[in-house]
């Protein structure tokens, strides 16, 4: 009998890692994410299972919170073979990479500060280092393409589908045989957003025995991407024509991409009043090239941008800011600015500065177009906070916070479950990747919808297949 255990992204919505045990068949791990927020420091503590008895693993889509423990899990000894397609691998790079930057950036900037205490012995080493990510990529490598069905193992079959969540994220199949009985077990991976102007809508899967099936936004539906996207045009054109500017803070993958293409029609459409846009955010520049590379799965809009421009994202305002010089000459332009920077949830990066700069002016917009996690600077805002620290000095939160919820890449309650219902034959529905207490809306939207029992999958609980 087939078991699996959560090592993350079970009651939480962070830090994904499910580890399916085969009977006689290989140990499959379904992505290996970072924790983030509150639950951080959990990315310290042993995986809770050995990664070197994992024989396979399967990654979803390149997300920080998919792929941010695979060098945690190489360096303690993963010899496995990693299978996914190969824009995922790319991308998970870029962010890998990303996050080891970070990680190290803080350790020395703790290990100063504590060494003037002499204190540096306490202060934690970085998860991992850029050259652990290099590691991963010596690892062997299947690389898949969408709806080739491709034999993983004996008696294991794997199917990656469109999740049309971020590039190339995908939907994983996996049909196993144990002792003459064969069982289809689907892992949902974090699902699209039907109304998503630059990715394609998730593929519908026909049959699972088991489903696991994410949960981020279960206990709510998102307001309509019209009324978003009208909520989004009237910040904009507000702020730009009252001499101020708009921070926009943005996850390099996705989002980013998105916020361009609303922009780009809005130029088009003439409808955006003269403005900078900068992309201040080196890793989201390399997303954006990677969504260039990797177009052909991407929305009919974005394909039709191509064809007419040679480029998806890029019109004639727009510049991107690779450099930190060319970053902090924006400070120089007193109005007239759009700044898409990260952190998408205002935990470190560029976004930061800009804060410093415009947070005290009551003429800028703060504009969160993204998830922002329990205890992050993001939420804070959110959540009333006004008085900020930031790099050693204290800043007034005085210009317009909005939040618009539309743009998530995640689907909504109704969007899974429509998603389910589009099944032939469900079978067990397991929730993850979620808060406990939306999940348990979830569970009960579920059973009244579709009538069928949900389970909530505890940390490291055995589930029986
Ligand atoms: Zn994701």
């Amino acid at each position: 009998m087939a078991v699996l255990q959560s090592f993350g992204a079970a009651e939480v919505v962070t830090g994904s890692c499910h580890l399916l045990r085969i009977e006689k068949g290989p140990t499959v791990l379904v992505d290996c994410g970072m924790f983030q927020g509150t639950v951080e420091d959990r990315n310290f503590e042993p995986f809770g299972f050995d990664p070197k008895e994992v024989d396979i693993l399967l990654v979803t889509h390149a997300h920080l919170d998919h792929v941010g423990r695979i060098p945690k899990l190489v360096k303690e000894g993963f010899k496995g073979r990693i299978v996914t397609l190969k824009s995922t691998m790319d991308l998970a790079e870029v962010v890998m990479l990303d996050s080891a930057h970070l990680m190290m950036e803080e350790y020395r900037t703790r290990y100063r500060k504590a060494q003037r205490r002499g204190a540096e012995a306490s202060v934690r080493q970085p998860l991992y280092a850029p050259d652990d990510v290099q590691a991963v990529y010596d690892l062997p490598m299947t690389f898949v393409e969408y709806e080739k069905t491709v034999r993983i193992a004996k008696g294991v079959e794997a199917t990656f589908r469109n999740a049309g969540h971020i590039l190339d994220s995908a939907t994983i199949e996996l049909d196993i045989e144990e002792r003459g009985e064969k069982k289809t077990i689907v892992f949902s991976g974090d699902l699209g957003n039907h109304n998503d102007m630059v990715m394609r809508n998730p593929e519908t899967v026909k049959r699972a025995d088991a489903l696991f099936i994410e949960s981020t936004y279960g206990d709510r539906n998102h307001k309509g991407i019209a009324e978003s996207v009208a909520e989004f045009k009237e910040v904009v054109v507000d702020t730009l024509l009252n001499q101020g500017n708009v921070l926009i803070p943005s996850f390099a993958i996705e989002r980013t991409q998105e916020i361009l293409c609303l922009l780009k029609r809005m130029y088009y459409d003439k409808e955006l009043p003269k403005c900078h846009i900068f992309l201040d955010s080196p890793m989201a520049i390399r997303a954006t090239a990677l969504y260039d590379e990797y177009h052909d799965e991407l929305s009919k809009e974005c394909n039709d941008y191509l064809k007419r421009d040679g480029t998806i994202f890029e019109f004639p305002w727009v510049e991107y800011t690779l450099k930190p010089d060319d970053s902090k000459r924006i400070n120089d332009i007193e109005s007239g600015c759009i700044i898409i920077a990260g952190s998408g949830m205002c935990t470190g990066g560029r976004i930061l500065h800009h804060f410093k700069h415009r947070l005290w002016n009551e003429k800028n917009a703060l504009l969160f177009v993204g998830y922002q996690a329990e205890g992050t600077l993001g939420r804070r805002i959110i959540g009333g906070e006004r008085h900020l620290h930031i790099y050693h000095e204290e800043v007034v939160v005085r210009a317009s916070i909005h939040t618009i919820n539309g743009f998530s890449a995640h689907a909504d309650q109704s969007d899974m479950i429509e998603w389910m219902e589009r099944f032939d034959e469900l079978g067990k529905i397991f929730l993850i990747h979620g808060e406990y207490d939306k999940q348990k809306i979830f569970k009960e939207a579920i059973l009244h919808r579709i009538d069928k029992k949900a389970h909530i999958v505890a940390p490291e609980e055995n589930i029986y297949l």
